[in-house]
């Protein structure tokens, strides 16, 4: 899941980026509307979060300028504004949540996951399977038969990857753009260690393999 937070205090934001990232969550973050409204735009986002006093343009302008050009995703609004007027012009302008600052991480992340899950519900399904292989995508949890897998973020988005591509041979190359999103060496062997550690946990107690290796192509996710 991919996050786009909104917020001009840096200390907020950077504090916000690194527990979001360490709940599993991809972030992009923007300083300021204009910046938030272009990362907005791209679609790739499954929710928002947005504070409302930007230095360039109020938060409820931004998620109006958002939906008037099709964003849909779900928008959680942080704010300093704690009057009950403001919350509910806020939730009646584009707003499906309304949180006040200061707030408590915990409250935060309850209130992130509701919206994806109600989002979700109207649009993609929230699991994704494959064979014994279950994915829950919003609470970020793996099963294989009716054990819980142990992964960490990064492998848990592999491992949606592979899922989403079941049965597709997918190379090396894709896998890093898919997943890590950033320029690595394809020389590299972090996708090789990586798919080695994944399958030592989803692989490792069942009868039938689910990840194969396509020698000099890449990998696959498949029931066979
Ligand atoms: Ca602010």
């Amino acid at each position: 899941m991919r996050l786009l937070l909104v917020e001009d205090d840096l200390h907020i934001q950077q504090f916000l980026k690194r527990a979001l990232v360490e709940a599993g969550y991809q972030v992009d973050a923007a300083v300021c509307a204009k910046a938030g409204e272009a990362l907005a735009l791209e679609g790739v986002h499954d929710a928002f979060i947005i504070d409302l006093g930007l230095p360039d343009l109020d938060g409820l302008d931004l998620i109006a300028r958002c939906r008037a050009q099709g964003s849909s995703a779900p928008v959680l609004i942080l704010s300093a504004r704690r009057s009950v007027d403001e919350r509910v012009r806020g939730l009646e302008h584009g707003g499906d949540d309304y949180l006040t600052k200061p707030f408590a991480l915990p409250e935060l992340l309850a209130r992130l996951r509701n919206l994806l899950r109600r989002s979700a519900s109207q649009s993609e399904s929230t699991r994704l399977q494959a064979a014994d292989l279950q994915l829950d995508l919003v609470r970020r949890e793996a099963r294989r038969g009716d054990q819980l897998l142990q992964l960490t973020p990064q492998e848990f988005s592999l491992l949606e990857y592979l899922c989403r591509n079941a049965g597709r041979v997918v190379t090396r190359t894709m896998i890093l753009d898919h997943v890590w999103r950033m320029r690595i060496d394809p020389a590299t062997n972090v996708v090789d260690v990586h798919i080695y550690r994944l399958r030592s946990k989803v692989d490792h107690a069942a009868a039938r393999p689910l990840i194969h290796t396509i020698r000099g192509v890449g990998y696959v996710l498949k029931n066979a």
